[in-house]
């Protein structure tokens, strides 16, 4: 098997990084646009990133407008608010709905001509602000990524990323993750896992990368319960982080499956976290792939002594407690879309409509 690696970030990771090495911001530039939501002004993570600007007298601006699962009108209002800043470079501190904004919203200042909906056709455009990402959540390794996913017009969740989508640089502190409370520890913790599990899965896997997902799944089968059950646990959450993080590069390589298609329209439509509305269908997914890919899957899901062990998992953490209701409409629309969805490409076994749909099925009466 022939295969490329390539992951150009700089990654700085561990407690007190950011204030730590804050210095290298100035190899980037001076005039910056930070990308946040309204929770880094409560985990420490915005305080320590001025303190780091102000050392460097560093010109800065904050758009701290992001929503979970940013959209195209998001995108527009802040391309309007910032058009003619010309940062040097763009920082994306948050969960990943704002570090995949800041990727986003650097492609659209530096391609003004381009529309909002091109941001998806990464060959309309080759360049694009240099990106710091500081995750505050330990789950979607966008700090790792050249990946950004923004909800389109229509609502569907799409995803673009290219070489230049990379991150130059990224400062990746668990501590700001204490004050995740136990449900957003979970979501997040369980979209590394699926991550992990649907990159060691892909066609487009590599060996280094399968040898990390098979390391990060055992990490989140032992300290992810840990962090939920205990928030203020720094081992669990320093655990959590790098599994992250290390999933991240997994899917970095390797792209997510089909899994990750089929909980899009959860989180659009009932409002259910990223994280989890992936971890809904992981085992359903995982158990068609494992008709074509048996040993593979017997491998990844080792430590869990296979696909019931990762339904139990799963259910104890609370994944599965959710009251949501799906229309027949519903999932006819959501079954058609999901069964032509790109992720198939990289995606093991038969995921014809047919089975598209048996799977919303099967998992709408686990949670109706
Ligand atoms: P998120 O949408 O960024 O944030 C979820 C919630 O957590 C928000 O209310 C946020 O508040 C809050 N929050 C963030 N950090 C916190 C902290 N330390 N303590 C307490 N609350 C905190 O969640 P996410 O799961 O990290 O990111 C999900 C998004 O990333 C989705 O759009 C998903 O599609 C995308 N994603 C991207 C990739 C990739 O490779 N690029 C991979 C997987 C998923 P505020 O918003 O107010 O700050
Ligand atoms: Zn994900």
């Amino acid at each position: 098997m022939n295969w490329r690696h390539f992951l150009p970030t700089e990654v700085y990771f561990g407690k007190g990084i950011l204030l730590e090495k804050g210095c290298k911001l100035k190899e980037l530039g001076k005039r910056v646009l930070i990308i946040t939501g309204k929770s880094s002004s409560k985990n420490g993570s915005l305080r320590d990133l001025k303190d780091v600007l102000e050392d460097l007298k560093a010109d800065y601006e904050i758009y701290s407008d992001v929503k979970e699962n940013p959209s195209f009108n998001d995108l527009r209002d802040a391309r309007r608010r910032f058009e003619g800043f010309q940062p040097d470079f763009i920082i994306g501190l948050g969960g990943g709905s704002p570090m995949d904004f800041a990727k986003a919203l650097s492609v659209l200042l530096k391609n003004p001509n381009l529309n909002v909906s091109e941001i998806y056709e990464t060959d309309k455009h080759s360049s694009m602000y240099p990106v710091v990402e500081i995750p505050t959540t330990a789950g979607t390794g966008s700090e790792v990524t050249q990946y950004s996913v923004i909800t389109d017009d229509d609502g569907n969740k799409k995803s673009f990323g290219a070489d230049h989508t990379f991150p130059t640089l990224s400062f990746v502190d668990p501590s700001y993750t204490l004050t995740m409370p136990p449900d957003l520890t979970v979501s997040t913790g369980v979209d590394a896992l699926c991550h992990a599990v649907e990159g060691y899965l892909s066609k487009r896997a590599n060996p280094i990368v399968m040898t990390l997902a098979e390391n990060v799944v055992l990490r989140i089968k032992k300290y992810l319960p840990m962090a939920k059950d205990n928030p203020k646990d720094e081992e669990a959450r320093t655990q959590m982080m790098l599994a992250s993080t290390m999933a991240g590069i997994v899917i970095s390589q390797s792209g997510t499956t089909i899994n990750h298609a089929f909980g899009y329209p959860v989180t659009t439509f009932k409002g259910v976290r990223h994280g989890q509305a992936s971890g809904l269908f992981l085992v359903e997914t995982v158990r068609v792939m494992s008709k074509a890919i048996g040993e593979k899957v017997e491998k990844i899901l080792k430590p869990f002594g296979g696909l019931e062990g990762l339904d139990e998992f799963l259910r104890d953490l609370g994944v599965y407690d959710l009251k949501i209701h799906i229309s027949p409409e519903e999932l006819e629309k959501w079954s058609l879309r999901t069964s032509k969805a790109k992720h198939l490409k990289a995606t093991e076994g038969d995921f014809s409509l047919e089975t598209v749909k048996s799977i919303y099925e099967k998992v709408a009466t686990k949670i109706g």
